[in-house]
C-alpha cells in the first residue's frame, strides 16, 4: 500500500478508505479521531533547516501514531498536520484527554530542548464517535473543528469536541452562504407590514422588513438569519439591498399615483459603525428622488443605549437632513428613561412582547399607560408593535397610542400584494 515518504504512514485517501472500513466492520468499538500539530514547526526548518523539519516529523510520527499501540491508522495530510484513528475500548473522555495530554506535554519538553530558541506547544483536537456509522470524513472534520477552537489557548494541549460550538458554526457558514446565493439569484426581497391607526385602522405608513428565499424558493425567516448576519458583519451588505429595494418601490409607487407613506427601513448597528452610512442613504434619495419625509429610520433601543455618542452624532444628521428617527423595541432590553429622555429621536415604538407582557395585568396596565405619557409629554410619538388581537387594541388605543403595527391589520407582505392593498388608490 502507498505509504508516506517521511513517516511511512498512510496518505489521506488511503487512512479515509481504511478507516471507513475498520468503523463499518466494527459497529460496537468505540474509536476517537484526532488531529494534531505542532505550533511554530515552521521555524525549525527557517532556523535548523529541512534536514531537522523531517527529523521532527518522524519524530511525532513515531511517538504518537506508528509507536503507539492504541493508534490503529493514521496519516499526515501535510507538514507538521496529522489525523488519527485510536481505538479507546472503555477509556473515558476524560482519560483520553488525560492520556493525549501527557504525551504531548512529553514531546513538547522533548522538542523544546533540541530547539531552545522556538516556543512549540503541540494542539491535539480529540473527537470520540459516538456512532460509527458516522464515517471518517465527518469525524476528522470534527476533530479538527475542535483543535481550532482552543488553537491560540497555551494552558490546553487537547481539547474535545463541542457539538454545540459545531452547530452554531455550521450554521453560520449554511446562512451566509445561503444570502451570498440569495443575492446572485436577486433572491432578497422586501416584506412590507402596514402601520394603521387604532381608531380608524387607516394606513398610515409601513415597515420594510428583509426576507430571504432559498433556491427552491421557500421564504427563511429574519429571525434566524439576521443574528448571524449580524454577527459576521453581512448585516450592513443586506440593509443595503433592502435599503436599495425600498427606495426604489417608493419610487414606483410614488409614479404610478399611489397613496404612499412613510416607510420605516431597520439600521443594524454595523451599519453605523461603517462610514458613510449618511451619505448612502442621501445618494440613494437623490437616485430615486425620495421626499425625506417618507423615510424613518428604525435604530433599536441597544444600539442606541450601547453606543451612545456615536450613533446620536449620526441620528442628529439624518434628522437634520428631514428623516424620521424611530426607536425600535422599546421596552425589550434595558430601558433607561432618563437616557430615551435625551435621544435624538422622534418615535418611540414599544416592542410588542413588551407590550403584550404589560396588557395581561392590571399593573403592567398602569405601567404601560405611565410610559406613553411620559413618553408622549417629551414630545416622542408612539407606536406599539405586535397588536395581535381586538383586545389588544381596544387596549392600548385607550392608554392613548393610537399608532398600531401588528398581525391585527396584517403581517409583512411580498412588495407586490402590499402595494395592490395598501398603495394602488381604489
Ligand atoms: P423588528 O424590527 O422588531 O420587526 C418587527 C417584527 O415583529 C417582524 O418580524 C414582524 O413580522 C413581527 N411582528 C409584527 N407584528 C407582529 C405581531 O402581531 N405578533 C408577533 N408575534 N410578531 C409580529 P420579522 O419580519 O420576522 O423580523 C424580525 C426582526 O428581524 C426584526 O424585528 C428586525 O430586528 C430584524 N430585521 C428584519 N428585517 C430586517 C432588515 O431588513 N434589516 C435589519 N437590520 N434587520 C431586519
Ligand atoms: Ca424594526
Ligand atoms: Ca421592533
Amino acid at each position: 500500500m502507498e505509504r508516506d515518504y517521511l513517516t511511512n504512514l498512510l496518505p489521506l485517501h488511503l487512512f479515509l478508505r481504511e478507516a471507513d472500513k475498520i468503523l463499518k466492520n466494527n459497529p460496537d468499538c468505540r474509536y476517537a479521531v484526532t488531529a494534531t500539530d505542532l505550533s511554530n514547526f515552521k521555524y525549525i526548518n527557517d532556523l535548523y533547516g529541512m534536514a531537522e523539519g523531517n527529523r521532527t516529523i518522524q519524530e511525532m510520527a513515531e511517538k504518537f501514531f506508528s509507536g503507539n499501540p492504541r493508534c490503529i491508522l493514521a496519516s499526515r495530510p501535510y507538514a507538521d498536520q496529522f489525523r488519527s484513528l485510536i481505538a479507546i475500548g472503555d477509556v473515558s473522555q476524560d482519560e483520553e484527554v488525560a492520556i493525549i495530554t501527557n504525551m504531548n506535554t512529553e514531546f513538547t519538553e522533548y522538542i523544546q530542548k533540541r530547539y531552545p530558541n522556538i516556543y512549540f506547544h503541540v494542539y491535539t483536537g480529540l473527537y470520540i464517535i459516538e456512532d460509527n456509522s458516522e464515517g471518517i470524513r465527518s469525524a476528522c472534520d470534527k476533530a479538527h473543528f475542535a483543535k481550532k477552537c482552543f488553537k491560540g489557548n497555551l494552558s490546553v494541549t487537547c481539547g474535545i469536541f463541542d457539538s454545540n460550538a459545531y452547530k452554531d458554526s455550521s450554521n453560520v457558514m449554511r446562512l451566509t452562504h445561503e444570502f451570498q446565493s440569495a443575492r446572485e439569484r436577486d433572491s432578497v426581497y422586501v416584506y412590507y407590514q402596514p402601520k394603521c391607526s387604532a381608531s380608524t385602522g387607516e394606513f398610515i405608513g409601513a415597515e420594510a422588513l428583509g426576507r430571504i428565499a432559498d433556491k427552491d424558493g421557500n421564504i427563511i425567516s429574519p429571525g434566524e438569519f439576521i443574528p448571524v448576519l449580524e454577527r459576521t458583519g453581512i448585516i450592513g451588505d443586506f440593509d443595503d439591498i433592502i435599503m436599495e429595494k425600498t427606495f426604489a418601490d417608493i419610487r414606483r409607487w410614488i409614479d404610478n399615483g399611489g397613496n404612499v407613506k412613510p416607510v420605516s427601513l431597520n439600521i443594524s448597528r454595523i451599519q453605523f459603525l461603517k462610514p458613510g452610512l449618511i451619505d448612502k442613504i442621501l445618494a440613494l434619495q437623490k437616485k430615486y428622488d425620495i421626499p425625506s419625509r417618507l423615510i424613518e429610520l428604525e435604530i433599536t433601543e441597544t444600539t442606541f443605549i450601547e453606543s451612545v455618542d456615536f450613533i446620536d452624532d449620526t441620528a442628529r444628521e439624518l434628522r437634520r437632513h428631514g428623516f424620521t428617527i424611530d426607536v425600535d423595541d422599546f421596552g425589550s432590553g434595558y430601558s433607561s428613561l432618563s437616557l430615551i429622555a435625551t435621544l435624538p429621536a422622534d418615535t418611540i415604538k414599544l416592542d410588542c412582547s413588551f407590550a403584550r407582557q404589560c396588557l395581561d395585568n392590571d399593573k403592567g396596565v398602569i405601567l404601560l399607560s405611565g410610559i406613553i405619557n411620559i413618553l408622549r409629554s417629551i414630545g416622542f410619538d408612539i407606536i406599539c408593535e405586535g397588536i395581535e388581537t381586538e383586545r389588544e387594541r381596544q387596549r392600548i388605543m385607550e392608554l392613548g397610542c393610537d399608532k398600531i403595527q401588528g398581525y391585527y391589520y396584517d403581517r409583512p407582505m411580498p412588495s407586490s400584494s402590499f402595494e395592490e392593498k395598501y398603495i394602488t388608490k381604489q
